[in-house]
């Protein structure tokens, strides 16, 4: 665990220590941080660089994908040269020369409800970021943050409309002082695993800032969580990218909620 930074990780974290609320402590937790980010596309791939370039000092990245060239126009870590490349690997390789201070690693698998168990158990992330693209994975990672006891950081678009928000699972709501945090609903008390929402950006085309967008706020809600800023857990953010134009919803508790509750 890191206790002091050196000069160099002075100056090259000193715009966000100036923040008097990340100050050296907020930068030394980020620097002691280890989250997993599933899903290393377009989501993924840019929370992962936020996440490298702050300091966050172990980021496992998770994804059984290859780079394909209509990745390209909003996957921007990726180069024409990693088509057919696993996501996971290239992007671990490019974040780790680029950024010291953080151990990345690659783990090329799809989590599937067989695997997650023994992954989760190995890495002990404090936090996930969920960057999947379908509907499955995003409730079987609802599932996994509430019986891992994890803060998830979710984002999805797909075509002009966006959505984030932040999961606090009720069991760490004692554990962690966050004023105004309340219980509030997962994933799947809003989103029943029988919904009809199988369509994703590969279905339903996206343009590339619009992904960046949903990834930023995806990546500054975790940072802030890590740093010990508030965040406003139990909140479904919507954007529409033709209008740029944000809504929002309290994500409501289902008290039959079979992943919950
Ligand atoms: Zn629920």
């Amino acid at each position: 665990m890191k206790t002091s930074l050196n000069d160099h990780q002075y100056i090259l974290y000193s715009k966000q220590m100036l923040l008097a609320d990340v100050s050296e402590q907020g930068q030394l937790a980020l620097l002691n941080a280890n989250v997993a980010v599933v899903g290393v596309g377009g989501l993924g791939q840019l929370v992962a660089q936020y996440l490298a370039a702050a300091g966050v000092g172990q980021i496992h990245l998770i994804d059984d994908d290859k780079v394909a060239l209509s990745n390209l126009p909003r996957q921007l870590l990726f180069n024409p040269t990693d088509i057919e490349s696993n996501k996971a690997h290239v992007a671990a390789d490019k974040l780790q020369q680029r950024n010291r201070d953080s151990k990345i690693s690659a783990h090329s698998i799809r989590l599937t409800s067989d695997n997650y168990q023994l992954l989760f158990n190995t890495i002990s992330p404090q936090a996930i970021f969920d960057c999947s693209d379908n509907f499955a994975t995003r409730q079987l990672i609802n599932r996994i943050a509430v019986e891992q006891h994890l803060p998830l950081f979710s984002a999805a678009i797909s075509a002009d409309q966006g959505q984030w928000f932040a999961y606090l699972p009720e069991s760490m709501l004692t554990k962690i002082p966050r004023t105004n945090t309340r219980p509030h609903g997962c994933y799947h008390c809003v989103f029943p695993a029988d919904s009809l929402l199988s369509q994703n950006c590969s279905e339903m085309g996206v343009l590339g800032p619009a992904v960046g967008i949903m990834a930023s706020m995806q990546a500054l809600a975790g940072m802030n969580y890590i740093v010990g800023r508030h965040v406003e857990f139990g909140v479904l953010h919507r954007f529409d990218a033709k209008r740029l134009s944000w809504s929002k919803a309290t994500m409501a508790m289902d008290k039959h909620c079979c992943v919950c509750r």
